[in-house]
């Protein structure tokens, strides 16, 4: 198991957003989280790239990193959960003064301190692979929503993550552009990337997930396989939402 996580809670205050999370994913799956906003998908999600500190909870990693939200965490072993994932963001989160791929190799260069010809060399070629090759000397401004977004997956791979986190990737994108950043992270998914993916695009979910997972009120309700929990949910409230989105 790449990652097991037992009893994940965090509280913002008095208000408890996750609540008693169990989850475990594989090396080389796809992991789908869907819910209704204020569920908890994103502060899962910023658990797992260290951006929120859980209240209690353990992530057991394969490689034997464990963390115990209980106990005090070392700034070594948060480091490491850090540098495990590279998160892609709902509103891309590029730096506006720096070129497509000046905001790629900024992570690799100042953050990690590699070597800067090399960096520039695997940026380009991200880049490339996201389908930019022609466009990574323009600036933030002068790319399309689904293009700023790709470059928002090229910069998340270029540290070279073991886990890629997606938080709703589309959803600040026109219709029309939907599909070309879906293209990416469907790619990725072939390729064998371990991912874990919170989304409302159910059809995009039911094509790359391994697992979906359905949270509401800061719990998992449900989770299973793609078919069963998209086409034939047990739980009432994974039924109501369904039918709510479609
Ligand atoms: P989702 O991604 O499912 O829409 P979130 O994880 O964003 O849900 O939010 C879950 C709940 O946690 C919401 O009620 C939200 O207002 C609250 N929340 C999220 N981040 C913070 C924060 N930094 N401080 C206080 N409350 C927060």
């Amino acid at each position: 198991m790449f990652l097991s996580i037992k009893g994940l809670a965090k509280a913002f205050g008095e208000l408890e957003v996750l609540k008693d999370i169990d989850v475990s994913l594989e090396k080389g799956k796809v992991l789908s989280i869907i819910g209704p906003s204020g569920s908890g998908k994103t502060t899962l999600l910023r658990c797992l790239n260290a951006l929120e500190q859980p209240s209690r909870g353990v992530f057991s990693f394969e490689d034997g990193l464990v963390l115990d939200f209980e106990k005090k965490i070392s700034k070594q072993d948060w480091l490491r959960l850090r540098r495990k994932s590279g998160m892609v963001f709902q509103s891309y989160n590029l730096f506006p003064h720096k070129t497509a791929l000046e905001n790629v190799t900024e992570g690799p260069i100042i953050v990690q301190k590699r070597d800067k010809t090399e960096v520039q060399e695997m940026a380009e070629r991200l880049l490339d692979k996201v389908g930019l090759k022609d466009k990574m000397h323009l600036y933030p401004h002068q790319l399309s929503g689904g293009q700023q977004q790709r470059v928002g997956i090229a910069r998340a791979l270029a540290i070279e993550p073991e886990l890629m986190l997606f938080d709703e990737p589309t959803s600040a994108l026109d219709p029309e552009l939907i599909g070309e950043v879906l293209g990416v992270i469907k790619d990725l998914a072939n390729e064998g990337w371990t991912m874990v993916i919170v989304t409302h695009e159910l059809h995009f979910a039911e094509q790359v997930s391994d697992e979906v997972v359905f949270m509401d009120g800061g719990y998992i309700v449900e989770k299973g396989v793609p078919e069963k929990v998209l086409k034939s949910p047990q739980e009432k409230r994974t039924q109501q939402f369904l039918q709510r989105i479609l």
